[in-house]
């Protein structure tokens, strides 16, 4: 089936959906991007997406395109033009097309540029992976160092997937220092007894949003969190493990380098932080 997309303004079919050469996210990767899912028709944690891209154009010092209410009618009408019942909206903004190369921002005659396009993902909510939980490699982290603006600069993640697939496994977090950073494209937990742990808050990772939201959740159904950084050999150790992203929710991690955690199998911590994440986010919905 063929995609409306959105770009800067228009409504066209994908395949008439055109960028410049000159633009700064090709020529640099100057763009920041979010990805929000859609459960029943409706966005999940809307909110949270705006505010960190409102963060992230702010540590680029590119200007807003439109304010939060056009970006959630055009999220919106997005949904409804694609039928999207279950899936993901992908949002781009780049700093725009300057037209010509230069190292230098351009000043504000160049204005930003916005794209969107909707993912169809029939079995978000109900993905066999959840079942089987993910099987990870560790790798060293080799990304930029201000990993908390959710650039479009996704190279070396990119990498990240392929050693992964290349090892027979779902995924790759990073390593630095010897102490987990974050998944290629989520964050990282671990689950010791009663406390979930993930790393604090820094440049070093991204500000996940569906972490801020199942940290919320956590603490309600009486876990303890934990906001520090672990060791592969604690995650090793660790009861159960997981990753946090709007792509995957909660997703059980069940191997790390090899090494089964606990019987293999997604633990009851993880399958609960699942199973509550999903209602409460279907729920509040918008
Ligand atoms: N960490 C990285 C490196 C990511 O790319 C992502 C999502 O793309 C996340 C964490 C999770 O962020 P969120 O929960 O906002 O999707």
């Amino acid at each position: 089936m063929t995609r409306t997309v959105y770009v800067n303004g228009d409504w066209l079919p994908e395949t008439e959906a055109r960028i410049s050469i000159f633009d700064r996210g090709f020529l640099m990767a100057d763009a920041v991007y979010e990805v929000t899912s859609v459960l029943g028709g409706r966005l999940v944690d809307f909110d949270g997406h705006v505010r960190r891209l409102w963060r992230s154009l702010g540590e680029l010092e590119i200007a807003r395109p439109m304010d939060e209410a056009a970006l959630l009618a055009m999220h919106r009408e997005l949904v409804a033009r694609n039928g999207i019942e279950e899936g993901m909206v992908y949002l781009q903004v780049t700093r725009g097309n300057p037209g010509d190369r230069s190292f230098l921002y351009p000043g504000p005659e160049t204005k930003p540029g916005v794209v969107a396009f909707t993912q169809n993902v029939p079995n978000l909510a109900d993905a066999p992976a959840a079942q089987a939980g993910f099987r990870v490699i560790t790798i060293p982290d080799l990304r930029w160092a201000r990993r908390d603006i959710k650039t479009v600069q996704l190279l070396y993640p990119s990498m990240g997937k392929m050693a992964a697939k290349k090892a027979g496994v779902d995924d790759a977090w990073f390593v630095e220092d010897g102490f987990v950073t974050e998944g290629t494209s989520n964050n990282a937990w671990i689950v010791v007894g009663n406390r979930v742990i993930t790393r604090g808050l820094s440049e070093e990772i991204l500000h996940g949003i569906t972490r801020a939201a199942v940290i919320r959740f956590a603490r309600e159904a009486q876990f303890e969190v934990e906001e520090r950084a672990f060791s592969v050999t604690e995650a090793q150790a660790a009861d159960e493990a997981f990753a946090t992203a709007a792509s995957i929710f909660v997703m059980p991690v069940v191997e790390i380098d090899g090494v089964k955690l606990g019987d293999g199998r997604p633990g009851p911590v993880v399958r609960r932080l699942r199973e509550i994440y999903i209602e409460e986010m279907r729920r509040a919905a918008i």
